[in-house]
């Protein structure tokens, strides 16, 4: 699995990375050297939009993608582009990024899931459970759409 670290302007597309199943961590702060020494402690890649700081990583030897397009369908894209699959993939909380496994389908129940679907997981760091509802088809069909853009 590819490890990254996206700053500040890109968290949404973090959530989005996590759904493909990608280990996304969140910037602590906008401080551009942090998260330089950051990437390179926990070897991941930085994304960015910040032209300087791409050039920055380039200098340190940081392995980076500079995202150009501000709509969140073209950074998926050029992520695509870069080699992410982008395929439902649920093992990353989108909030805080913890791990998830397998949950209590009673407790999904509890939380408000009426489908009767299988998929459900609860993050082990924060808790959030997470199933299988409408919204997924949503990103489901988001998806699809960038992968028939990148054939
Ligand atoms: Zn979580």
């Amino acid at each position: 699995m590819e490890l990254f670290l996206v700053d500040q302007m890109l968290m949404r597309l973090g959530r989005w990375l996590r759904l493909v199943g990608m280990d996304v961590a969140n910037p602590e702060d906008d401080d551009d050297p942090e998260l330089i020494i950051r990437a390179r402690q926990e070897n991941r890649i930085l994304v960015t939009r910040d032209k300087r700081l791409a050039e920055d990583c380039r200098t340190a030897g940081v392995e980076c993608i500079l995202i150009r397009s501000t709509s969140i369908l073209g950074q998926l894209d050029e992520m695509a582009e870069a080699g992410v699959n982008m395929e439902l993939n649920p093992q990353r909380c989108t909030i805080c990024n913890g791990p998830l496994r397998g949950a209590v389908r009673e407790k999904v129940r509890e939380a408000g899931d009426q489908s009767e679907q299988e998929g459900t997981w609860e993050c082990q760091v924060c808790g959030k459970l997470y199933w299988m509802g409408s919204h997924w088809k949503r990103i489901e069909e988001t998806l699809k759409q960038i992968r028939r853009e990148k054939d």
